[in-house]
């Protein structure tokens, strides 16, 4: 059987710099992002040669913001996926799209090209936290976005969204996502607002909502999205039936993906590695040979052992006991101990040899995985 394989690209490219956002990203020229396509598909298929056991069944295009690349660049980055890796026919293609980039022509062009998910920033449908949150669209640009990717084809959208914003209600959070439910979008990300350090907004030191009225929007979320058919899958994510993000599902479930374009990560061959943080040293590193890796480490079992339960608990699918055994020649027991007492807080749930976090479990993930890890690391084998 072969293996499967997730390539990851990344557009370091934006209209504009969000306020709270420390991805890496700029407002390029032209000549930027032409010098950058030229790196980034020289790269893809210089690559491509050393994973020929390989199938690619997921390719994200993320960012920065992709969309602003137009669709003959992404037609060719899409095009070197297919040179130099061997790519599934039924694989997932997923392009993020800020919604002040993208109209139906565009959208007819990426469906023509092979793109078939989309991924839509849309944030926020306030005007004002909008402008709050230093982007560059509009709620109504927003919407006439999700409507003209449906109109051009796109069957499978996940919509992006915020909450926690700085004076946000609970009442203006429920009416947004009652609002994008009726969008009827396949999947929706809803991540609570973490403002980065040295992030102008943080700068700015606005007041957002406390802890208590956090986690209500949080459970608001889950109750309300699970109600309306969607899976709340991962911590931040809720799909329809079989609309899961495949690409992400490889990131918490340790299957292998390949990163290109600067700051990209990786995962493979046992190997973590991440790619210099910035465009001109890529592109110069491409053009000459030389290394755009700027960091790279082996990963010990003992740390696998460790990202096997915190990335799986982030999940619906959860950590089994026999895997975990298995895997890592390890006994599950002192984890199970942890795992139960969680349980008689609703905080955790057994389901046959699998153990899961409950809604209010992922609102405090952090900390029970955490725990957890704590006992894993104890209990370990010294050969791991
Ligand atoms: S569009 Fe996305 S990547 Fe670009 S600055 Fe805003 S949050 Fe960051």
């Amino acid at each position: 059987m072969q293996n499967t394989l997730g390539l990851y690209i990344h557009v370091p490219f934006c209209l504009q710099k969000c306020g709270y956002c420390d991805f890496y990203s700029i407002t390029g020229t032209t000549a930027q992002m032409d010098a950058y396509v030229k790196a980034v598909t020289t790269h893809i298929k210089e690559a491509g040669r050393y994973c020929g056991k390989y199938t690619v069944d997921t390719v994200y295009f993320g960012g920065g913001t992709p969309s602003v690349l137009g669709p003959r660049r992404l037609a060719a980055i899409y095009k070197a996926c297919g040179k130099g890796f061997s790519l599934s026919k039924s694989a997932e293609v997923t392009l993020e799209v800020n919604p002040g980039t993208a109209d139906k022509k565009l959208f007819k062009k990426l469906r023509k090209t092979g793109f078939n998910r989309l991924s839509v920033g849309v944030q926020s449908l306030d005007g004002t936290r909008l402008l709050e949150l230093g982007r560059s669209h509009t709620s109504e640009q927003a919407a006439a976005a999700f409507q003209a990717a449906r109109a051009a084809g796109f069957d499978n959208i996940s919509v992006d969204m915020l909450y926690g914003l700085p004076n946000q209600t609970l009442e203006e959070w429920r009416n947004t996502l009652e609002t994008i439910v009726k969008w009827q979008p396949e999947h929706i990300s809803c991540y609570g607002l973490k403002l980065e350090l040295n992030t102008p907004m943080l700068l700015k030191n606005p007041t957002l909502p406390d802890d208590d009225l956090q986690a209500d929007m949080y459970l608001l979320t889950n109750d309300l999205l699970v109600s309306a058919g969607f899976r709340h899958y991962e911590v931040s994510n809720f799909a329809k039936p079989s609309r899961e993000s495949r690409h992400n599902m490889k990131y918490w479930t340790l299957l292998p993906y390949m990163g290109f374009g600067p700051s990209a990560h990786s995962d493979f061959d046992g190997k973590r590695f991440s790619l210099v943080r910035n465009l001109d040293e890529y592109i110069d590193g491409i053009a000459n040979k030389s290394e755009v890796i700027d960091r790279s480490e082996f990963v010990p079992e003992i740390e696998r052992a460790g990202e096997y339960l915190m990335l799986n608990l982030r999940t619906d699918r959860g950590v089994s006991s026999n895997d975990y055994s298995k895997l890592f020649r390890a006994s599950f027991d002192s984890i199970e101990e942890k795992l139960k007492r969680f349980e008689e807080h609703d905080i955790t749930q057994r389901i046959g040899d699998r153990w899961r976090l409950t809604p209010k479990g992922f609102l405090v993930s952090n900390r029970v995985i955490s725990a957890i890890l704590g006992a894993a690391v104890e209990k370990l084998p010294e050969y791991v």
